[in-house]
């Protein structure tokens, strides 16, 4: 929410108890103005808005109780470092021992005979009833009391000093928050009035009162990202009619008998959904989600050549050059007897090849394009290209994929992504695509094995890496990125594949590759390992998406519990290709429950949709891979995991006011043009959508 005075702007300094000391904590938490501090949601809070009588506080709760001090202040040296403080507190009906640890302050706070409030966690143990470390408030002042905020804070901050300047801030304020609905639509929705909201988030009166402001923070926070991402939307879909395909039926069909195996139904299912759009008047516009492994690139062909049937050119565009160039030489040799042409587009190529392909694609000589990013750049133009395709999705902007298609005149577009993501991530980010799932495996394959290991199994887990090579195998040896920095990175994936390559493995062909070797390099190693003549493939992340070599059929992932679970489920998709059984073996160096539990996912199954819905439950949606990886701004309220019907709601609330007022010109939405316009301008480039 903004706030109509100027004080939002302001900085942090303004309120009253924070100086320039305190302001750097702030700052580190990214709080730099008023704004900003009002915008601080809490991360949780303590419900001490009921006072508990001594005899009914139970074991393990955090909980409210009132009443007098018993004894003084005892002090005790329980060994060098650690002295506790404990006073006895009582009720009409029964006494608690209160402690603090090494805080002598405690001493000089509480007289015998003194009434307080204290609210901690209670631990009732053989009938000694306990309080650790309890906050307390003397006498009747009850400030202590009440659903209280907690915010997630920096050394040196306590939420005392936050919940006061947050207090500060919101009476600078009282009155001022800019409300952006127009009031029909808080009507409908029943929003709360935004005042009221931003109250209530930070100091909730009542437990009701609470889920009101959220529910109004939440809808306005989802409202907000759909609308922006509807606009980008817009501003590339805007006329509608496509191009007719015609149905090629013989051709089609005799060139799906050449690929060498039967396509799965869940294949043919999602190919005639795609024929059926590219043979209608409207703009296809569909994303094909199958998991690792489950044969998309085939189906990409079928459309790419369907398209050239038609006279048309069509465009496959892949995150890296590995896939390109593999991508390129599949579909090479599957219309190697047509006449098609087809051109290789990456950013390694010389100048002079770059210009030769440029000028061919401009004359309509090249029919198909396979690259990475290179084709989108703006010297290059099409003849006539009525497909575009992009692959692994989830690695490109939605202005890189507004760019693609523009190079046309209103394509169809497909695009194909692995990454499984959860309902509520798929709707915001795929809101108005169709939806084609390809749910099934080729045959015979049988599901990958996947174990958990530590540093005491390396011996073992070493002769099983040799007795696949020695059966004719090759293995992925993953490492992760150490820090952000590429050169770290090359250093820490070089330096394993040294060991591997010079002690452990040294009678075998060992390779490295990693994200900065030039294209050139890692062409070169990539296609040893294709052919063979590399038994052990060292790598970081960059053989994450799409790469398939079939023979590979073992892949150990070092420190595999500092990958998200989605980024495990991709890398182990390199792996199970074939009919050979599969294994993928963990290195997990954390000792921590929540680490545990992740790997535990990644051993149970195999099912890319149930791993990406757990690792958004284990590790909360901040952290989730698939929302950083999608560009979506870090969300201050909403919760994707739970917060869908909200996002529902909010999304068609989005279309509705869209639907009346394209560009938000019309004067009752002017306060959100403004709000989409500072909130998401910069952001928006960074979005990975549709
Ligand atoms: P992904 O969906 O992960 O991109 P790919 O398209 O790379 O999967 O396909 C994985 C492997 O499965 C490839 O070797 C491909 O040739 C093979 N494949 C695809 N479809 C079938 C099928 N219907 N029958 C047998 N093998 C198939
Ligand atoms: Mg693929």
């Amino acid at each position: 929410m903004k706030l109509m005075s100027d004080i939002y702007n302001k900085s942090i300094t303004a309120i009253k108890g924070i100086g320039a000391t305190r302001a750097k904590l702030f700052n580190r938490l990214g709080i730099f103005t008023v704004e900003q501090l009002i915008n601080y949601f809490p991360r949780d809070y303590e419900d001490r808005s009921h006072i508990k009588k001594i005899v009914d506080l139970e074991d393990e709760e955090k909980v409210a109780f009132e009443g007098i001090v018993n004894s003084g202040v005892q002090e005790k040296i329980l060994r060098k470092g650690l002295t506790i403080y404990q006073i006895m507190v009582k009720d009409e009906t029964g006494s608690i021992l209160a402690i603090w640890y090494n805080q002598n302050y405690i001493k000089r706070i509480f007289k015998k005979g003194e009434r307080y409030i204290f609210y901690g966690m209670i631990s009732r143990k053989f009938n000694t009833l306990k309080v650790q470390s309890p906050v307390y408030e003397k006498g009747d002042a009850k400030k202590i009391i009440g659903i209280i905020p907690v915010y997630a804070s920096t050394n040196g901050l306590t939420q005392n000093i936050i919940r006061a300047s947050i207090k500060e801030a919101l009476g600078l304020t009282v009155k001022g928050h800019e409300d952006i609905f127009p009031k029909w639509l808080k009507d409908k929705y029943n929003l709360a009035h935004i005042n009221y909201s931003v109250h209530n988030i930070h100091f909730p009166m009542s437990d009701d009162d609470f889920k009101k402001a959220r529910y109004r923070l939440v809808f306005e926070e989802l409202f907000l990202l759909q609308l922006a991402l509807l606009c980008i939307k817009n501003t590339f879909q805007k006329d509608k009619d496509g191009i007719k395909f015609d149905d090629f039926y013989q051709k089609e069909r005799e060139f799906t008998q050449k690929i060498g195996f039967e396509l799965t139904n869940a294949q043919k299912k999602v190919f005639d959904e795609i024929k059926k759009d590219m043979e209608s008047k409207k703009v296809m516009n569909r994303l094909v989600q199958g998991d690792v492994g489950s044969g998309k690139t085939i189906v990409a062909f079928l459309a790419l050549y369907k398209a050239v049937l038609n006279g048309c050119q069509g465009a496959l565009m892949v995150p890296t050059e590995i896939l390109a160039r593999q991508h390129y030489e599949s579909i090479c040799n599957l219309m190697s007897k047509e006449d098609i042409k087809i051109a290789l587009l990456i950013g390694s190529q010389s100048k002079k090849q770059k210009s030769e392909i440029l000028s061919k694609l401009e004359k309509g000589e090249f029919n198909i394009v396979i690259g990475t990013h290179a084709i989108i750049q703006e010297s290059v133009k099409f003849f006539n290209l009525g497909l575009v395709i992009t692959d692994e999705q989830h690695r490109f902007g939605v202005r890189q994929r507004a760019v693609l298609s523009n190079k046309g005149k209103n394509p169809d577009m497909i695009v194909m992504t692995a990454t499984p993501i959860p309902r509520t991530l798929a709707l915001i980010l795929y809101g108005d695509l169709d939806i084609s799932i390809i749910d099934e495996l080729p045959p015979g394959r049988r599901p990958i094995e996947t174990y958990i290991v530590d540093n005491s199994m390396r011996e073992r887990i070493n002769n099983f890496i040799r007795k696949m090579v020695s059966s004719g195998h090759q293995v992925y040896i993953v490492c992760p990125l150490v820090e952000d920095s590429e050169s770290v990175d090359a250093k820490s994936a070089q330096k394993l594949a040294e060991k591997i390559a010079k002690e452990d493995f040294k009678d075998l062909n060992v390779g490295l590759i990693y994200g900065k070797m030039n294209g050139k390099d890692k062409d070169g190693v990539m296609g040893k390992f294709l052919d063979g003549e590399i038994d052990i493939l060292v790598s970081t992340t960059v053989i994450e998406v799409g790469v398939n070599v079939p023979n590979a059929v073992l892949m150990v992932v070092e420190n595999a519990e500092r990958f998200g679970l989605s980024q495990l489920h991709q890398l182990r998709g390199r792996v199970g290709r074939s009919s050979y059984q599969s294994y993928c073996i963990l290195y997990n160096e954390s000792a921590s429950k929540v680490a545990k539990e992740r790997m535990r996912v990644m051993e149970k199954t195999n099912d890319g949709f149930v791993i990406a819905q757990k690792d958004l439950e284990l590790r909360g949606p901040g952290e989730f891979f698939g929302t950083r990886q999608h560009g979506i701004p870090q969300l201050k309220i909403a919760n994707l995991y739970n917060d869908i019907d909200i996002l529902k709601e909010a999304q068609e609330a989005a279309i509705e006011i869209l639907k009346q007022d394209r560009d938000l010109s019309l004067q009752e939405h002017l306060l959100l043009n403004k709000r989409i316009e500072s909130d998401f301008k910069e952001k928006l480039n960074e979005l990975s959508l549709n």
